[in-house]
């Protein structure tokens, strides 16, 4: 059956992409496969901006492993970490940490919808003297962006390392690892990066590989040991694999598929593209007189939430969407009546049009909108507009 899945991953994915599982005589030591799993560590470097001094590492599993990896490997028993969040996932991080025996404390911003300003995390860490600090680049429950440069800069050189939670923006928000100055950067497999659920990547910073070696009795569990991956990881680009695990094999060789795409795109158009087609999308929403969630600050281009009257259903709106072929998602707050649309990966402007429509549909039918195509006509402006 065909449906446009706009949740905020999975996605939709390129046939080109998932024609690569159905591979089979490829196991994890053949020649073949030590390629391409070289080429895809190679071309994972390349979208992040990162150089071979940076190294990542693609684990089986979801995005929480790769958060849960991100933090254990570079703590000890008594640190202190500095949790921004702006939403579900910032908390999530509080949330795990609080099974290790550190000090968690928890940075929000003023109201829902909002970042925190780089500023006012900037003067908390320097106050504090944090070990780790983590951010949630896309928080998927507001869909507020947190900016990162000006964080990453200020600690760079210090000995606090600086996680980045990836999951809802690499492969569609701008990110570059040295300019930034990220440490640890993780992601999950299904939303921008285009490949079913079942990857966890992350990226270390040499300052991150630097900690990994020091570090006396870090946190992570057994098989979140990075020292371990890393090995694996660097014996693979050498073309000498060693096991520890066994890899996702077929899932590796989506990934690399799905890299060359994105790299045939490039990443500052795959970027643009996600601007444009999200722009779109809340150009529609404003003029159907819904407000976005995320302030215009802090607004992320890979989804978008959309707040509600009081006297809409947004289970209702997203049951209709679903039956209509569009799937679209609920908010995962509950103080806030809001659905949350994902467009991100291989979305075009079609999906955009298709998914306002259905969401306008819903809207007449609960009888919040008198009359149809406002929505439409504002989104066909401003893709008109971008060519
Ligand atoms: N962080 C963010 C920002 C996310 O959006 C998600 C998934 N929605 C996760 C972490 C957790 O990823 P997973 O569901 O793959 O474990």
């Amino acid at each position: 059956e065909r449906r446009l899945v706009m949740v905020p991953g999975p996605i939709n994915y390129e046939p080109s992409v998932l024609r690569e599982l159905a591979v089979s005589g490829l196991d994890h030591t053949s020649p073949e496969f030590v390629e391409i799993f070289a080429d895809a560590l190679g071309k994972l470097r390349e979208i992040v901006y990162a150089g071979k001094e940076h190294q990542p590492v693609v684990i089986a599993g979801t995005g929480t492993l790769g958060m849960e990896a991100s933090v254990t490997n570079f703590l000890t028993k008594g640190n202190r970490v500095l949790v921004v969040s702006n939403g579900y996932f910032g908390d999530r991080f509080k949330e795990l940490l609080s099974r290790y025996p550190v000090k968690t404390d928890v940075l929000r911003p003023d109201t829902i919808g909002n970042g925190v300003e780089a500023s006012r995390i900037i003067e908390v860490v320097e106050k504090e003297g944090y070990d780790l600090v983590t951010l949630t680049h896309v928080d998927t429950s507001t869909g507020v962006l947190q900016p990162i440069r000006e964080v990453g800069k200020k600690l760079r050189n210090t000995g606090t390392i600086l996680v980045v939670d990836g999951v809802c923006s690499v492969g569609g928000e701008e990110i570059n690892l040295v300019e930034d100055g990220v440490d640890v950067l993780f992601t999950g497999s299904q939303k921008a990066l285009g490949v079913p659920p079942g990857l966890a990547i992350i990226w270390l910073s040499p300052k991150a590989l630097e900690k990994l070696k020091e570090l006396k009795e870090p946190l992570s569990p057994y098989y979140m040991d990075l020292k371990k991956w890393v090995e694996v990881m660097r014996s693979y680009e050498e073309k000498k694999p060693v096991y520890f695990g066994t890899p996702a094999v077929n899932l590796v060789v989506a990934l690399r598929k799905s890299l060359e795409l994105i790299l045939r795109e490039g990443m500052e158009n795959r970027v643009r593209r996600h601007m444009v087609l999200s722009e779109a999308f809340r150009e529609a929403m404003k003029a159907l007189g819904l407000g976005i969630l995320a302030s215009e600050k802090y607004t992320a281009h890979t989804i978008t939430a959309v707040k509600l009257p009081s006297g809409i259903d947004a289970g209702l709106l997203v049951s209709f969407a679903r039956s209509a072929g569009v799937a679209i998602a609920r908010g995962l707050l509950k103080e806030v009546n809001y659905f949350r649309v994902g467009h991100m990966g291989p979305v075009n402007a079609n999906d955009i049009i298709a998914t306002i429509a259905v969401i306008e549909r819903a809207l007449y039918r609960q009888g919040y909108l008198s009359r149809l195509g406002d929505g439409l006509l504002r989104a066909q402006e401003v893709l008109a507009r971008h060519g």
